[in-house]
């Protein structure tokens, strides 16, 4: 027979383990997802699978995939899609933003109580973003947290219980370090996010968040940036655009302040960036 106080203790434990952080995934998804090539297309799939392993595979209760590439290239973001899109009843991002202040000590508690938590749940998906900045790395003498390395590199290589299992979406910025760290090994896969890097997938953004008034402004735009050398990848030797989405994002954003002269605004702000 099960009594109050039984039914009080499993609450106290379930309550925690299950549960998914909508309001966190959404805040880092705040642009949503363009699809302005197919390797946003190819990520979204890729990932997919490897939830769909996750959920039905029993071999294979732990799986850990790393999204790797330049800075706001949207790795945060498309961890965070591919997690919400799973559905699974337990999802937590693990970001350094969460943790502004925290001691080491707490840092590790917070990271290490969410993956207990995740172990009392079925099927989990954690997300451990930016991995450098989780463990507070300095590239001026190589300094970070060896606390906290240590921390993930056991709960990155900790099976759940049986008949539980977990999907980890770790991202990074500095893959070239995580071998050197002795975290590159952790992980099943690892995916590339790269940077935009042609013009057909900037104007295919430009399209998308509307910042021009008329295709043919649009046009004139990308007329100007071809003109500027920008020709993009595939195009030779002199493909020089290179850009995070984060980043075209703002300068998009930039750009919209002053309605006039947008294509101006934005190649000039383009051009600014050293691409
Ligand atoms: P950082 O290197 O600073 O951690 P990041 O690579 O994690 O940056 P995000 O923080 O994910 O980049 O920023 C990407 C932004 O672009 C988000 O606001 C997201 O909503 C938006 N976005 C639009 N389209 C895409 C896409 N196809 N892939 C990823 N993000 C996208
Ligand atoms: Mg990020």
């Amino acid at each position: 027979r099960v009594n109050r106080q039984d039914f009080m203790m499993a609450l106290n434990e379930v309550q925690p383990a299950f549960g998914v952080s909508e309001e966190e995934l959404e805040q880092v998804i705040q642009n949503g997802i363009i699809h302005y090539n197919a390797s946003v297309e190819e990520l979204l799939t890729t990932g997919k699978l490897f939830v769909e392993q996750v959920r039905t595979s029993t071999r294979t209760p732990l799986v850990s995939i790393l999204l790797h590439g330049p800075p706001g290239s949207g790795k945060t973001a498309l961890g965070a899609s591919i997690a919400q899109a799973s559905e699974f009843p337990f999802i937590k991002l693990i970001s350094p933003d969460f943790m502004l202040g925290f001691t080491e000590n707490q840092k590790i508690s917070a990271i290490t109580k969410v993956f207990t938590d995740s172990y009392k749940s079925p099927l989990s998906l954690v997300v451990v973003d930016n991995i450098e900045r989780l463990i507070d790395w300095t590239p001026m003498g190589a300094r970070f947290s060896n606390a906290v390395l240590q921390t993930l590199l056991v709960l990155f290589r900790r099976r759940p219980p049986k008949g539980r299992r977990l999907l980890i979406i770790a991202t990074s910025s500095m893959r070239p370090i995580l071998t050197d760290l002795g975290l590159s090994e952790t992980f099943d896969s690892e995916l590339r996010v790269p940077p935009i890097a042609d013009l057909k997938s900037l104007e295919h953004v430009l399209v998308e968040v509307e910042l021009f008034r008329s295709d043919n402004e649009r046009r004139r735009a990308i007329g100007m940036l071809e003109q500027a050398g920008f020709a993009g990848s595939g195009s030779g030797l002199d493909a020089k655009l290179q850009i995070g989405i984060k980043k075209l994002l703002s300068t998009v954003e930039m750009a919209r302040q002053e309605p006039d002269n947008v294509a101006e605004r934005l190649t000039s702000a383009l051009m600014g960036l050293g691409m």
